[in-house]
């Protein structure tokens, strides 16, 4: 069984699909942290994150193993180098090119298949799984995610401008529903659920209700 959770950054997707796996005894996928690896390698090879044959020959040559709860790329473990900022600003440039995409898609089928996992990103549900038996399309306004990661940012001592925050979210979330390939949105079978004014809880019983095993 396939459950997809997909959406913006900040709606709380990822904390929610780990805990749903966790309650399912699924294995959960982070998608985002593929493309995150692949930005990672990037930057210290100083390849360009615009660069598709460069980056498309990074990606193929790069190792990833997100399935134990660790986050090993080439058999080193990077769970916290792949969430700074600069990361995750090449993250979502280097999801612009396709035979990335095309590639990760592959890699997250091939982990996806013959077990029961809960899948989580940004075309999990329209593109990577279009037949996956439950599918989720989590939302928020764009002030609350912000304030979410700004407050996940000042838990780990990082002092972020607001506003700074809530512009940058936007350009992410402009170029994620803006490109060329896979843009963000939901699949037509997916439940939508606006997260704004519901705590975590709250939105993995939601979830969990929706889940008919
Ligand atoms: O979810 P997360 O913030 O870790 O994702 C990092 C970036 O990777 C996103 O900004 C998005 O551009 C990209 N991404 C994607 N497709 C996915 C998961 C992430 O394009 N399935």
């Amino acid at each position: 069984m396939i459950v997809t959770i997909d959406g913006p950054a900040g709606t709380g997707k990822s904390t929610v699909a780990r805990r749903l796996a966790e309650q399912l005894r699924f294995q959960f996928l982070d998608t985002g942290a593929m493309y995150r690896m692949i930005a990672l390698k990037a930057l210290r090879e100083q390849i360009d994150p615009g660069d598709q044959s460069g980056i498309g020959r990074l990606a193929r040559e790069t190792v990833m193993d997100l399935t134990d709860g660790g986050y090993l790329m080439d058999g080193v473990e990077v769970g916290g180098e792949i969430r700074t900022a600069e990361v995750t600003k090449a993250a979502s440039l280097v999801a612009q090119i396709p035979a990335v995409r095309e590639l990760l898609v592959r890699r997250q089928r091939e982990i996806a298949s013959a077990r029961n996992i809960v899948c989580e990103g940004r075309d999990q549900g329209t593109v990577a799984f279009p037949h996956a038996e439950c599918k989720f399309f989590l939302t928020a306004q764009p002030e609350e995610r912000a304030r979410r990661r700004l407050e996940e940012l000042a838990a780990q001592g990082s002092q972020v401008d607001f506003e700074e925050l809530l512009r940058e979210q936007s350009d992410r979330d402009q170029r994620d529903q803006e490109r060329a390939v896979a843009p963000l949105r939901p699949a037509a079978d997916a439940l939508l659920v606006d997260t704004t004014a519901l705590d975590l809880d709250q939105v993995v019983r939601l979830l969990r209700e929706q889940i008919l095993v």
